[in-house]
């Protein structure tokens, strides 16, 4: 019931899961009180409930027979539930003249799952179409981005046929899925299914939802359609990044009808595939694909050659074109707190090092060099990868444990030590902080435990915060040729990392 009540806030459609509770006749008395509520955002909507109980052996949590389960959702229709919901195998079993029963005080879904991978569309079809329903709904779940492409290819043939339009829904679970679910409607689906927002991570109904105000307010999932500009970030993990939440704002600031998306893929074949049938216009690209993407790009600048990494893809006319607005994202932040303009290099005596060397620390390197940084050092906890970084991009190597003994103008560190969760580690202690600017480039949390060290010793501290801005800054303007509302992404940001935080200390509770 507190459940119920907290997504009549947020919206006034609601799925009772009436399986997710140990007795569900005793909750259908509820039914009549909820729909006294008014609901939505505004509280004046009348709430319309749909209900769903859904059998173990299905994927739900009802342990009760089939004839049991129908008469579940008859009494909740007769309660008041405008819909319910019968999967295809309970339909199966209870044959047609039982499951027309269903219809008679409420409408009728169908539904299909697949909870491992995408069904064969025809089949499931077939099945469902055996029983007459209000609407159907086919769900499978997608393993890599091109099962996206068969949800959303789906709604777009069966709103062709005649009798069907507007009686379907269809998208893919699982975090690779997300596309289908925010792309749905554009494509046909009667409605979509969201979780409640909830102040902790809540059980989600199926892996993958998204929450209902995300949905609408971030994605404007109800407002997208076949014309819109898709964009989305690459990677694996994708699940926690700020993009979406700074490049949809900024979309709908500068009224650019695009959207951006999670594209969590390991298959990069698969991807470009997926890429071209979207169609996407470009994508920001996140570990572990920086490298390889540049290989498979037709076109890259000479920067993002030299550093053999891209972070941003343009689509023009189906050719890749990759940019790496890490660089700038190093450069910027370096310049200002120098002063320094497009044409200024670092003093003739500047020393820099650069602590890490992955794929942020050549990043690194490559800036201090695009500033003509004299004296450039290298170190890692891998002394080996730090002489070859050192030799392959210019600079000099150095172990960790003689940073005691140096003196630097500037610090950069680029491992991920420091990091969300492990908020109370730092790689380097005070003793090895010899320098009087610090660069850190994580930026959850704004403030790491190095930089507040760096801080405590009288050093210049610079956020990887300002990093992330100026590269996602620089998508935006490689992407859409107009200026990025900096303010805006920095508020955007920084409330998606409150929020964010809060919700994790929510959850250890
Ligand atoms: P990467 O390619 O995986 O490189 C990570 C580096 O950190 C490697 O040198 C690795 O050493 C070292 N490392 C990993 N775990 C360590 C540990 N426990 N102790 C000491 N060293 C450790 O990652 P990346 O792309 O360079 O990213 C590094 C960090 O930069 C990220 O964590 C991220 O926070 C930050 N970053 C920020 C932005 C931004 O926009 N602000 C953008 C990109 C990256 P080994 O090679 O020995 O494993």
């Amino acid at each position: 019931m507190e459940n119920a009540e907290t997504a009549l806030r947020h919206g006034s459609f609601i799925e009772l899961r009436l399986d997710w509770v140990n007795e569900p006749r005793e909750v259908l008395p509820l039914i009549p009180l909820l729909l006294k509520r008014k609901a939505g955002p505004k509280a004046k909507d009348t709430p319309l409930l749909q209900a769903t109980c859904r059998r173990m052996q299905n994927g739900g949590l009802y342990r009760g027979s089939v004839a049991d389960q129908i008469e579940i959702l008859i009494n909740a229709a007769a309660a008041g539930c405008r819909i319910v919901d019968l999967e295809v195998e309970s339909a199966l079993i209870a044959r047609e003249q039982a499951v027309a029963v269903l219809r008679r005080d409420a409408l009728l879904i169908v539904s299909y799952h697949d909870f491992v991978s995408m069904p064969v569309i025809d089949k499931a079809m077939r099945q469902l179409l055996r029983f007459p329903a209000d609407y159907y709904k086919l769900v499978g779940t997608a393993n890599r981005q091109s099962d996206n492409l068969i949800a959303l290819d789906f709604l777009q043939s069966v709103k062709k046929r005649p009798g069907e339009q507007g009686k379907w829904i269809a998208f893919c679970m699982g975090d690779a899925g997300v596309p289908s679910r925010v792309l749905a409607l554009s494509r046909g689906s009667a409605f979509l299914y969201a979780s409640c927002p909830q102040k902790a991570p809540s059980l989600l109904a199926a892996p993958g939802q998204i929450d209902s105000d995300k949905l609408l307010n971030d994605y404007r999932a109800d407002k997208l359609n076949r014309r819109t500009a898709i964009f989305g970030l690459l990677g694996n993990p994708v699940k926690h990044s700020l993009g979406a939440a700074i490049h949809n704002a900024s979309f709908r600031a500068k009224k650019i009808d695009a959207v951006y998306l999670p594209l969590l893929a390991s298959d990069l074949k698969d991807f470009r595939k997926a890429a071209a049938k979207y169609p996407l216009s470009g994508f920001s690209v996140t570990i572990p694909h920086k490298e390889a993407i540049l290989r498979m790009a037709d076109k890259a600048d000479k920067t993002t050659l030299k550093t053999g990494a891209a972070n941003t893809v343009r689509i023009h006319r189906g050719k890749w074109e990759a940019i790496n607005t890490d660089i700038d994202g190093i450069l910027v932040p370096l310049r200002h707190a120098y002063g320094l303009s497009e044409n200024d290099t670092l003093p003739p005596d500047f020393r820099a090092v650069v602590v890490g060397t992955g794929g942020a620390a050549r990043g690194a390197v490559i800036a201090l060099q695009i500033l003509r940084c004299p004296n450039i050092f290298v170190a890692g906890r891998n002394h080996a990868k730090a002489k070859k970084l050192a030799r392959e991009k210019g600079g000099q190597a150095i172990t960790v444990a003689s940073l005691t003994d140096e003196n630097f103008d500037l610090l950069i560190h680029a491992t991920p030590v420091g990091m969300w969760p492990q908020t109370e580690e730092s790689f380097l202690q005070a003793d090895q902080i010899n320098a009087s600017t610090v660069f850190d480039l994580i930026y959850n949390p704004v403030e790491t435990r190095l930089l507040k060290i760096a801080r405590q010793l009288g050093c210049r501290t610079i956020s990887g915060m300002e990093m992330f801005l100026v590269q996602a800054a620089g998508q935006f303007e490689h992407w859409t040729g107009e200026k990025a509302p900096l303010p805006l992404m920095r508020r955007v940001a920084m409330d998606e990392l409150k929020q964010f935080q809060l919700q994790q200390q929510n959850a250890q509770r």
